[in-house]
């Protein structure tokens, strides 16, 4: 089959009529099939089901320190729950302080303490001027909601199969003292899958900004997602900070919200001691601890990162069949038409599909009127404005196989009309 770049006008308009019948095919049906949100599957969440027989009425609810999990205390969480995370965060125990079930909750907190108090002992942002942020695109879209509801500015960073474009970042940190923070989801990135080289993360951890109070925020929350058998590695940012004499630039983030439950797992943030004192402050003032029995329960139930390991193996089996499903189907409709181009992820909870320029929006809507929901077009982007309208995040791991079988076959018959129609009005 040709490219639909190669086809006249006539072929063009026959292709589309075709597909448009089948497109009235699958209206017609009236399903509701939502990809929209990188949710775990009701299967995913019934691997963690054994967590609840861990603790009953007759267990010992002391930690082996001696620290009563019932009762208030214990700020910086129980110390078999710092170990389990700092095995997840690839960290040292004493770097991680252990909170509640949401680690966007505490990026949400660090960047407020960040305005409200200042970093370091320099101005809290809320005084100054103008504060500006570095947004790896695409990127989280809650990262970016954060750093909007702050008023910062955001600034759009490029990012290549390595990681974000670091000459950019280098140059924009070391000039503009009004930048002082930068969105990093260093492995099985959210949502293009991409795993930050060895050089990109040392570069990151040499950084020299002008602000002093620049941070980086390492959501390291795909930390042990992996697809396949082969687990990429990242290099320890805590580490690489240390190394390079910069221990303080860097907060790193996780949870257990796809491991567990989503939004009922722990969630943690790692950071040098310098910046964990500072923390504790504020902390200590917020709360008199958060919830411990859940931690106990989370830390006796993955005794070391061997069965954190195992644990990701049965969702992986879940998820591999998805992903490559939809991958597939990509590659079988839109391959030959030359109809954009896809990601195909070794980890993570997203498939990014990058369409014609000027025709993501177009899609979305015709996947909405056929009942599949997507997440909006430009949602990756801050201020959702994708500068291409091209790209699209999928995320294959709530419905069951047959329902994304169906929305995969939905998704490409309209990625193939929004570049027909395109294509069409170009050589009227
Ligand atoms: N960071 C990233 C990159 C995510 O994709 C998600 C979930 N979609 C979160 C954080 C949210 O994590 P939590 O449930 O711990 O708040």
């Amino acid at each position: 089959m040709k490219k639909y770049s190669e086809l006249s006008q006539d072929e063009l308009i026959k292709e589309k009529e075709v597909l448009s019948n089948e497109y009235k095919q699958w209206q017609a049906k009236g399903l509701k099939l939502d990809m929209s949100r990188g949710k775990p599957s009701v299967e995913q969440l019934n691997l963690s089901m054994p967590i609840f027989d861990i603790l009953d009425g007759k267990s010992l609810m002391r930690c082996m320190n001696g620290v009563e999990t019932r009762n208030y205390g214990c700020l910086e969480g129980i110390v078999e729950a710092q170990h389990l995370m700092s095995e997840i965060m690839d960290c040292q125990p004493e770097q991680v302080i252990v909170c509640g079930n949401s680690s966007l909750n505490i990026m949400f907190d660090t960047v407020a303490r960040g305005y409200m108090f200042g970093f370091g002992g320099c101005t809290p942002w809320c005084k100054l001027e103008k504060v500006k942020w570095l947004c790896p695109v695409p990127g989280y879209d809650r990262h970016f909601a954060i750093t909007q509801h702050f008023g910062f500015e955001m600034i759009n960073i490029p990012m290549n199969d390595d990681g974000p474009d670091m000459d950019m970042i280098e140059d924009l940190v070391s000039k503009d003292d009004s930048i002082k923070g930068i969105w990093c989801v260093p492995k099985y990135s959210n949502p293009q899958g991409i795993v930050y080289s060895d050089e990109v993360v040392r570069r990151m951890a040499n950084l020299k900004p002008a602000a002093k109070d620049f941070r980086i925020f390492w959501d390291n929350a795909y930390a042990v997602h992996h697809l396949y058998k082969e687990k990429c590695k990242i290099l320890n940012i805590l580490h690489e900070c240390e190394e390079a004499d910069n221990p303080s630039l860097v907060f790193e983030f996780a949870s257990t919200s796809k491991i567990t439950f989503a939004g009922g797992g722990i969630a943690a943030i790692a950071c040098n001691n310098a910046n964990r004192q500072e923390l504790k402050k504020t902390l200590t003032v917020q709360t008199i601890g958060f919830d411990k029995i859940n931690m106990l329960r989370h830390a006796r139930y993955f005794m070391d990162v061997e069965s954190v390991d195992e644990h990701m193996k049965k969702h992986a089996k879940i998820l591999r069949p998805k992903f490559e499903m939809v991958i597939k189907t990509m590659e079988r409709d839109l391959g030959d038409a030359g109809c954009g181009t896809w990601t195909s992820p070794k980890g993570g909870y997203f498939i990014t599909y990058e369409a014609p320029k000027g025709t993501a929006s177009r899609i979305v809507e015709l996947a909405k009127e056929a009942g599949v929901i997507l997440t909006p077009a430009g949602a990756p982007f801050p201020y959702h404005m994708d500068p291409n309208d091209s790209i699209i995040r999928f995320a294959p791991s709530l419905p069951p196989l047959e329902e994304l079988e169906q929305a995969a076959d939905i998704f490409t018959v309209c990625a193939r009309i929004a570049y027909l129609e395109k294509l069409i009005l170009a050589k009227a």
